[in-house]
C-alpha cells in the first residue's frame, strides 16, 4: 500500500528544474517572478462526472487538466512558469498514477512549466491545478480591453470537441472512427501559449473558448462595454465537424464548448502584424467579425444577414 508521502515522492517529485527557489517538500514552495515581470495566476478544477467521464484514461486526464490551465495563461498572453496540483483520489492506484503523471509531465515539459507543490487526499476524483505564469506589466490580454473598431479573431478550429460529446451522448450519429477523431480534440486540447505570447504586444482583449464562443465572447463584450458582429459562416470548423451539415457546423462552432482556442480582438491597423504573429506561433488564425460601439452580439451569415441560431436551451455546457 502506497502512503501519501510515498505517492508524492514516486509520482510527482522530480529532479528540480530550478524555476522555483524551493519546490516540493516543504510547507510552501518559494517562487519569484523574473525581474520587472508580473505574475499571472489561475486555477481550474476538473471533477469526475462533471468535466470528464468516470473511468477516463488517466494519461489523457493528466494532459487535459494541465492543458486547460495553460490555456488560461495563453489567453492572458503569459509565459508558463510553474504549477501546483491538488488531487483527491479514491485510491492510490499505481497504474492510474503512472498514466496520469506521465500525461501531466509530458505537457509540463513541453511548456517548460514546473510542478512545485500541491496537496493529496483521499476522496472522489478531483483534480485542481493552480498555474503561475509571467508577463510584462501592461501587456496582459484583458477581457475589458476590446475597443470599437477592433477586428475579432479566432485561433485554430472550433466544434470538434462538442461534436464528440454529441456522439457520446447519442445526440448525433457518428461512426466509431469519426467519433475517435473528434474526441481527440476533446481529450487532448492544445493550449495556444505561443500565440498568446506573440499577441501580447499587439492585441487588445482575449479569452480562451472553454464554454462556447458566443458565451465566452459575451464576457469580453460585457467587460469592455462594447458589442460585436460575428460572421458565423466564417468560423473555422474542426476537421471532423467541417464534414457535417451546415446547421450543425453553425451551432457547434458558435456555441460548442471545450475548444481551448483563443478569441481575441486587435486594432484593424494590426491585421498584418496579427497574421505574422500567428505564423511565428505556428497557429492558424481567422478573422470572424468586428467589435462595435453598440452593445450586444449580432450573429450574421456569409451574406451579412442576421442569423438566429436559437442557441438558448440547446447547449448542455451552459446548463
Ligand atoms: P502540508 O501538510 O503542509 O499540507 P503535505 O504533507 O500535504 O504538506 O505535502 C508535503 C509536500 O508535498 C508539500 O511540499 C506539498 O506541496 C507537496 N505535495 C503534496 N501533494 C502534492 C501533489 N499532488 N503534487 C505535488 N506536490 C505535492
Ligand atoms: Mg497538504
Amino acid at each position: 500500500m502506497l502512503s501519501e508521502f510515498d505517492l508524492i515522492k514516486k509520482y510527482f517529485k522530480r529532479p528540480r528544474a530550478g524555476r522555483a527557489a524551493l519546490g516540493i517538500g516543504d510547507d510552501c514552495a518559494l517562487l519569484a517572478p523574473s525581474p520587472g515581470m508580473q505574475m499571472a495566476i489561475s486555477s481550474d478544477m476538473l471533477v469526475e462526472g462533471r468535466h470528464f467521464f468516470a473511468g477516463a484514461d488517466p494519461r489523457m486526464l493528466g494532459h487535459k487538466c494541465l492543458a486547460v490551465n495553460l490555456s488560461d495563461l495563453a489567453a492572458m498572453g503569459a509565459r508558463p512558469v510553474a504549477f501546483t496540483l491538488a488531487l483527491a483520489l479514491p485510491a492510490a492506484d499505481r497504474d492510474w498514477l503512472e498514466g496520469f503523471s506521465s500525461g501531466l509531465f509530458a505537457l509540463a515539459d513541453a511548456f517548460d512549466c514546473e510542478l512545485i507543490g500541491g496537496d493529496t487526499t483521499k476522496g472522489p476524483l478531483n483534480i485542481c491545478i493552480t498555474i503561475f505564469g509571467e508577463l510584462a506589466p501592461g501587456q496582459a490580454l484583458r477581457r475589458d480591453a476590446a475597443r470599437a473598431g477592433d477586428d475579432l479573431w479566432i485561433s485554430g478550429s472550433l466544434g470538434d470537441a462538442r461534436l464528440a460529446l454529441a456522439g457520446y451522448w447519442n445526440e448525433y450519429a457518428l461512426d466509431a472512427a469519426t467519433l475517435a477523431q473528434a474526441a481527440q480534440r476533446m481529450h487532448q486540447p492544445t493550449p495556444r501559449v505561443a500565440l498568446g505570447l506573440a499577441l501580447a504586444p499587439l492585441a487588445h482583449a482575449a479569452i480562451d473558448i472553454s464554454d462556447g464562443l458566443v458565451g465566452d465572447l459575451g464576457h469580453i463584450l460585457a467587460a469592455s462595454g462594447v458589442g460585436a458582429t460575428l460572421d458565423v459562416d466564417a468560423l473555422p470548423a474542426g476537421p471532423v465537424l467541417a464534414r457535417q451539415p451546415r446547421e450543425l457546423r453553425r451551432r457547434f462552432t458558435a456555441a460548442g464548448g471545450d475548444d481551448y482556442e483563443l478569441c481575441f480582438t486587435a486594432p484593424a491597423a494590426q491585421r498584418e502584424a496579427v497574421i505574422a504573429a500567428a505564423l511565428q506561433a505556428g497557429t492558424a488564425v481567422t478573422r470572424v467579425g468586428s467589435i462595435d460601439a453598440e452593445p450586444g452580439l449580432r450573429l450574421v451569415d456569409a451574406q451579412d444577414q442576421a442569423l438566429d441560431l436559437n442557441l438558448a436551451g440547446f447547449d448542455h455546457f451552459t446548463s
